[in-house]
């Protein structure tokens, strides 16, 4: 069997790039969003958990030592005292005394000579903390780098007259140094854990998704090799549940058109072989007549009576006349057949057309007496379509109805407005054509029972012209036949409206 390559190459690797792309980006994305949360979680923690500090350093160090000495500065052999025990035991904090309108009073941690660093604290996230109880998350200034917002511990103070607050960076400078340093390090290791654990999984999934995603085109690309190899009835089976209905439909629809238009093709082929032994058979039967009858006038021409001249000369007129009208027929049918006739419709009145047609063929009538007549009880008849052409029908038809009517028969033509339409209906009392025949008189080269009366025979081309002109026309034209009672061929063609 040879090698399926479904996906070529190119087109693997590209659906490769897309899906690591992918992958990568997820993955980043992943990252950045665990880092995000996870540093806000251990922030709201530890915020949550030193909620209280501020509150216990004013309850516990205020009590009974003042951090202002009495002109009103801030005592700060006490004050250094207690900062340096608290960020001794906790080094992450950062103690700052504040007035009562935010300004730092005193701080370890602050350089005096540092002229970046604030003199302020908005008040604004202090008090909304002090109201919630320190049960919000909030973020407040952080003195050393203005700008910058960290969690923190408040609570206010009054004492000795003096007002302000205890304010508490839980995420001083050395929790921020220690914090940066693990998060790089915490980082890089879910970066490369991340993309190592991503390439796999991108890997296994990837050659999974594209095993299931060509598993339907697999079974598509075998059924077109096969088709393509000759297997004329292979069709992809359930088109509905494949993962590309349409085109699997597709496929089998135009593999279905294919073989019909082969067969189409096919019996195209076979009917144009018979049509020529058909016509080669037709013209070799009146030649052959014409050449014995003028051989034999030109033999014979001194022993023979005038009248066996004229019976002779008038036999070879009339094969004459075969062979011209069956050359005209296979002519005009060709014409037809091959779509070179473009049908010029046109208002015209098919009452006058029939009563024209019903004059040139009295006389044929006449002589097998038969009647011919004209039912057309509305006045004028008028039809849109291309009068040429209908004549041509309609003296088709006419011909056929009497050359199938014995004498003493009667062929009728009536014309009747039905709705938008004229209908024509062409009857005689004739032999009839039997049920079994019946649908396939308009084929060519069909005649019913090629073994009666000689006399009768055609060519099998008439009604195969009617037949085409009336497709040119878009209608349909219907018989009607009893044998031996008669036939009636009807087709309707627009009426014109004035
Ligand atoms: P043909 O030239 O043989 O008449 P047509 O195509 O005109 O060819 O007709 C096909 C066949 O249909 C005829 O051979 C004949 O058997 C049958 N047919 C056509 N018209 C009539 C009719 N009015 N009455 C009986 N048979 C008919």
């Amino acid at each position: 069997m040879k090698s399926e390559k479904t996906l070529t190459p190119k087109l693997v690797k590209k659906l490769w790039l897309a899906f690591i792309g992918l992958v990568l980006l997820m993955g980043a994305s992943y990252i950045f969003i665990t880092g995000y949360f996870a540093n806000k979680h251990s922030q709201e923690t530890t915020q949550r958990l030193n909620a209280e500090v501020a509150n216990h350093v004013i309850a516990e160090k205020f009590n009974g030592a003042s951090p202002f000495m009495e002109d009103g500065s801030v005592n700060k052999a006490l004050f250094g005292d207690l900062m340096h025990d608290m960020m001794a035991v906790n080094q992450s904090i950062e103690v700052y005394l504040l007035g009562k309108s935010g300004e730092i009073l005193y701080s370890v941690v602050l350089d005096p000579e540092d002229k970046d660093a604030a003199k302020n604290v908005d008040l604004i996230p202090i008090e909304s903390f002090i109201a919630d109880g320190g049960t919000r998350f909030i973020l407040g200034d952080d003195p050393r780098n203005p700008g910058e917002k960290k969690i923190f511990s408040a609570a206010p103070y009054s004492v000795d007259g003096h007002e302000g607050y205890i304010y508490i960076v839980l995420a001083g400078k050395k929790f921020q140094e220690v914090s940066d340093n693990l998060m790089s390090q915490y980082f890089t290791r879910l970066g490369v854990g991340a993309t190592l654990l991503t390439m796999l999984f991108s890997v296994i999934i990837g050659l999974l998704a594209i095993w299931f995603i060509t598993k339907n085109l697999r079974l598509i690309t075998r059924t077109v090799r096969k088709f393509h190899d000759g297997d004329l009835k292979a069709r992809i089976a359930h088109p509905e549940k494949s993962d590309i209905e349409v085109f699997a439909k597709s496929f089998n629809e135009m593999a279905d058109s294919i073989v019909s238009n082969m067969d189409k093709m096919q019996s195209i082929d076979q009917l144009r072989r018979e049509l020529i032994a058909n016509v080669s058979h037709d013209l070799r039967t009146p030649l052959a007549v014409l050449k014995g009858y003028i051989e034999t006038l030109q033999i014979k021409r001194d022993s023979l009576t005038e009248e066996e001249k004229d019976e002779y000369l008038q036999i070879t007129h009339d094969n004459v006349d075969k062979l011209s009208n069956l050359i005209n027929q296979l002519f005009e049918y060709s014409k037809l057949e091959a779509e070179q006739v473009v049908p010029v419709k046109e208002p015209f009145s098919i009452t006058e057309l029939s009563h024209d047609l019903i004059a040139k063929f009295r006389v044929i009538a006449q002589k097998k007496e038969i009647e011919l007549e004209l039912d057309n009880p509305e006045e004028n008849c008028l039809v849109f379509a291309d009068v040429s052409l209908v004549e041509r029908a309609l003296q088709n038809l006419i011909e056929n109805a009497i050359k199938y009517t014995e004498p003493k028969g009667k062929v009728t033509l009536a014309l009747h407005k039905k709705g938008k339409n004229v209908e024509i209906n062409i009857t005689d009392t004739g032999t009839g054509i039997p049920v079994n025949e019946q649908p396939y008189i308009f084929d060519r080269y069909k005649q019913v029972d090629k073994s009666a009366d000689s006399k009768k025979q055609g060519h099998g081309l008439g009604l195969a012209i009617v037949k085409k002109i009336m497709d040119l026309h878009d209608t349909t034209i219907t018989v009607l036949s009893k044998p031996k009672e008669g036939s009636s061929f009807i087709f309707n063609l627009p009426a014109y409206q004035m």
